[in-house]
């Protein structure tokens, strides 16, 4: 994810750009840049770190033009730096481009555009298309090079491109990012989405996947793959800045729950091989003889991480067979741990930065294990620090309370058992099965979202209590406390994560009609004991919400609410049940008029020990 700005008219470009920018900074910020047609020529300023420093960098120079395009960047291949800040060119340095998204063969372009002469200036998949088009020119007019590259490219793209020998032009294209192009009385602003477009005009025209529109100053044509005219229907927006940075939800959080299903397909775009039941990772290849050979893994995370490792204990063990251990990675250091050649110990970390898991890292690096990383922040210290790792590729996510780095993080560890599965023993069958059905959860997520008022209603019905009791049994067990760790988060009411079977040594003294209990009861090897668990809270007067598989009719009769998800395989149901838990907890709080994306005394990446 990353933000995108354009523009083409009569008004002056650089500050519209850099306005722009400054209100997608929450789409990512590692790195700015910008490229404008001034007297002749394009001219390319670029900066580490937020907009401000590209502003500081430019320093009031005055760089004068009409058409210009800009990037504030969310790095998914090379990490942060000013070279691989966007807008990227080619060897020419007549095509100048910005992206949002990931090429997904990039490597096989760029090693084959090598071959034949072209000289590469960043390490980031994006460059790849700036010198396609550069070789396409050579043979057709622009418009046609760039069809011809988007038809050779594979995976995701919103495109902003101007060429040098066309001054009066910019060509915006996508497929899978977001594109808005934006009408105003003397030009178009064209951008990712609408935070920098509503302060100038609420007309708007949005670019459907295999869209690509010509951009002149006095009007624009919009074609699709087969070079066919698209018409275009003018929509009206009616929302206000600060809603338009949200994308119309009130809250950060509510929007990064509802971006679920993008963030785990961003997650397996590329490195799920359903037809083969295996899963590629990339930035495993260079340690894949090593962890052939692994005999145990120490998984050492914070927060909600650490939750989202306790899940893969349970994936790892069953169907890779690795015998898996889950350490805060708070205590890791200050433990005496054992380590040996044959251990790797994976950091899962959404900053990377999270000071705990750094010092648990360099402590196992000291005593010479394997160090891996599941991380969301590219160039980020621990991914740095890691002998090698996966990123997840959710985009930034600005409510503190985490919630698509936790499911976009349950994807890669699902990711990982295949690929580490199919190094030992699971078969082929097995492998296609689990990846068959991980293909699907992004639509099944969907499904969820369609209860949304419902879990509303049960929030709003429960919101004079302030105590809860979480509980759920073997996969569900962490979601359980995952859900217990989103209510006390935002909405700081008292509740308890437990494994349910836990719950008859200790934790059912609390119950009574005041203490209510949130069990997830999805219809899979332990449901029968789960029920058995519900009984023994209804038995001592206690309410339940059930978190159960749709077609679970038999459930109502038990509970006082049931929130369906949907059927999937037992290893991938937290993936689903963790959602109406962040529903719940969201509109708990959210009812309150609570603070839910800044909530107090918390801080998203905590940097200090
Ligand atoms: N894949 C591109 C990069 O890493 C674009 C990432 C983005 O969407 O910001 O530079």
């Amino acid at each position: 994810m990353c933000g995108i700005v354009a523009y083409i008219g009569k008004k002056e470009a650089l500050p519209i750009l850099i306005d722009g920018l400054k209100r997608l900074e929450y789409r990512g910020y590692d790195s700015a840049g910008v490229s404008v047609f001034s007297g002749g020529k394009i001219i390319t300023e670029k900066a580490v770190g937020k907009v401000v420093e590209l502003e500081n960098k430019i320093n009031g120079r005055d760089i004068p033009g009409k058409i210009g395009i800009a990037h504030t960047r969310w790095a998914t291949h090379g990490k942060p730096s000013e070279k691989n800040a966007h807008p990227h060119c080619d060897c020419g340095k007549n095509i100048f481009l910005v992206h949002n998204g990931i090429i997904e063969n990039y490597k096989e372009l760029k090693a084959d555009l090598e071959k034949i002469g072209h000289k590469f200036s960043s390490d980031t998949d994006t460059e790849v298309l700036a010198h396609l088009i550069e070789e396409y020119k050579k043979q057709v007019p622009i418009k046609e090079a760039v069809w011809r590259t988007l038809a050779h490219v594979e995976g995701t793209y919103g495109l902003a491109i101007i060429d040098r020998n066309e001054p009066e032009k910019i060509f915006v294209a996508r497929n899978g990012s977001p594109l808005v192009l934006g009408v105003i009385d003397d030009g178009y602003i064209i951008a990712s989405d609408i935070a920098p477009i509503v302060r100038y005009t609420n007309q708007v025209i949005y670019l459907e996947d295999g869209e690509m529109a010509e951009v002149t100053p006095c009007g624009f044509q919009v074609t699709n793959l087969k070079r066919k005219k698209v018409e275009k229907e003018i929509s009206k927006i009616d929302w206000t800045l600060e809603e338009a940075e949200k994308k119309g939800y009130d809250h950060f959080m509510l929007k990064e729950i509802m971006e679920q299903p993008e963030a785990v397909e961003n997650a397996m775009r590329g490195r799920l091989v359903v037809k083969e039941g295996m899963a590629k990772l990339g930035g495993l290849r260079d340690v894949a003889d090593s962890l052939r050979d692994l005999e145990r893994l120490v998984i050492v995370s914070c927060g909600t991480s650490f939750y989202a490792g306790l899940v893969a204990k349970y994936m790892f063990e069953e169907y890779a067979g690795i015998r898996t251990d889950v350490e805060f990675a708070s205590e890791f250091r200050y433990r005496k741990p054992i380590l040996n050649q044959k251990t790797a110990v994976l950091a899962i970390t959404q900053s990377g930065e999270t000071a705990d898991t750094l010092a648990a890292i360099r402590e196992a690096k000291n005593k010479g294990a394997m160090t891996l990383g599941i991380v969301n922040v590219v160039g980020s210290t621990i991914a740095r620090e890691t002998d090698a790792g996966v990123y997840n590729h959710a985009g930034p996510e600005i409510g503190v309370a985490s919630t698509k780095a936790f499911t976009s993080q349950l994807s890669i560890l699902a990711l990982f058992t295949l690929f580490l599965g199919r190094q030992r023993d699971m078969s082929f069958v097995m492998g296609k099965r689990i990846a068959e059905e991980l293909a699907k959860v992004p639509e099944l997520m969907k499904k969820i979202f369609k209860d949304s008022q419902k879990i509303k209603k049960i929030a709003k019905k429960y919101s004079g209590s302030s105590d809860f009791l979480y509980l759920g049994r073997k996969y569900n067990y962490p979601i359980a406390m995952e859900g217990a760790l989103k209510i006390k988060e935002i909405a700081y009411v008292h509740a308890e994560g437990y494994p349910f079977g836990e719950m008859k040594h200790g934790p059912i003294a609390l119950i009574d009609e005041n203490f209510p209990s949130v069990a997830i009861a999805t219809r899979d090897s332990v449901y029968e004991k789960t029920l058995s668990g519900i009984q023994e809270i209804k038995a001592r007067g206690g309410k339940v919400i059930a978190v159960a598989t749709a077609g679970d009719k038999s459930i109502e009769k038990l509970v006082d609410d049931v929130i369906y998800i949907p059927k999937t395989l037992e290893m991938l149901t937290p993936l689903l049940s963790v959602v109406p838990l962040q529903l719940f907890a969201y509109y708990f709080a959210a009812g309150k008029g609570l603070d839910v994306d800044k909530p107090r005394n918390l801080a998203k990446s905590v940097t200090v020990e």
